[in-house]
């Protein structure tokens, strides 16, 4: 049940979207509040094709600022907007663009892929760009002798190497949120839910991946939770995605993977949940602040994004 002041930054929000003919993008780690107001909802590769097909002036980003960045890319023409600027990312913020540079150098002949979670710099780094929807197929559709170098996050990139048998290194990143799952607290909501399945997003470490029943992107493992027969699941990502898995199915149970240090049960993205609802409304009103980005950078980060979306639409991703 929303207040009425929860009503009125709705109807405001609404209001304000038609008078600018702006949408907003929201990720599955908003709140469910935030979610449930976003014209488009998703997880990275599919707010990435949305970003770059539609007709909007404006882009409201409720996500973090590497998102934001990617959705600026896509659509420079575009005024793209993020509610807050703090919402960045420990993963991003692992790879800096010096230090990636000089990895390049240190591991020449090698074609680059670098995870969608990074900032623009590194992008414009990049051969390729990856999700963790199509990480897989993406290294895939290379030629079995590329040689290839993977940024930023290490589990996902040696879950990579592990499903394709690839020549590959891998830069040392990793996210906060998916790192801390705790494999002994997993184990013990198993013993106390022997039908739940464990969900796994590639993200966690190794210990975690080797307990799963399925391990897959956000949107993959939200589409499991539909398809899938059992009842139960433990859900080791950030605990947003859970406002779908209920939306979609609320006669199933989803219980949030504890972290190693939990003081709620649950894991979440401080990064986030910087973003509130009255931040969307001042940001819409404002129309700032605004993701602004180096032309040169932008057009060089730009070519890597695009082939990853045009390999993504030949597999039907
Ligand atoms: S969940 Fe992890 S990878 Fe995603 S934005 Fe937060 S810190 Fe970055």
């Amino acid at each position: 049940m929303r207040s009425q002041s929860q009503e009125l930054n709705i109807l405001e929000i609404e209001r304000l979207k038609k008078e600018k003919n702006a949408i907003i993008l929201a990720h599955y780690y908003q709140t469910g509040d935030i979610q449930d107001i976003a014209d488009f909802v998703g997880d990275s590769l599919a707010l990435s094709q949305k970003a770059s097909s539609n007709s909007a002036d404006i882009i409201l980003f409720a996500g973090v600022k590497f998102m934001a960045e990617t959705a600026k890319i896509l659509a420079p023409d575009k005024k793209v907007l993020l509610p807050d600027m703090n919402a960045g990312c420990s993963l991003a913020d692992s790879c800096k663009a010096e230090d990636f540079k000089i990895f390049i150098k240190d591991n020449p002949g090698r074609t680059v892929i670098s995870y969608v979670n990074t900032s623009a710099e590194i992008k414009a780094l990049s051969d390729i760009i990856c999700t963790s929807s199509n990480a897989v197929e993406i290294v895939e559709s290379l030629p079995e002798d590329e040689k290839i170098l993977f940024a930023p996050d290490r589990n996902l990139g040696n879950y990579v190497l592990n499903k394709t048998g690839r020549d590959m290194v891998i830069w040392n990143g990793t996210c906060h949120v998916h790192e801390e799952f705790s494999l002994e607290a997993i184990i013990r909501l198993k013993k106390e839910n022997p039908k739940a399945k464990i969900i796994v997003h590639p993200e966690c470490e190794m210990p975690v991946r080797m307990v799963a029943d399925f391990i897959g992107s956000t949107s993959a493992l939200l589409a499991f939770t539909q398809n899938d027969k059992g009842n139960c699941y433990i859900v080791a990502t950030e605990a947003g995605i859970i406002h779908q898995m209920i939306k979609a199915n609320s006669k199933k149970t989803y219980i949030p993977g504890p972290p190693v240090d939990s003081t709620c049960g649950c894991s979440e993205c401080n990064f986030m949940k910087l973003i509130t609802v009255e931040k969307i409304v001042n940001c819409l009103k404002n129309e700032e602040p605004e993701i602004k980005l180096n032309r040169d950078i932008l057009l060089r980060a730009q070519k890597p994004i695009l082939r990853m979306l045009e390999i993504s639409e030949k597999l039907g991703l």
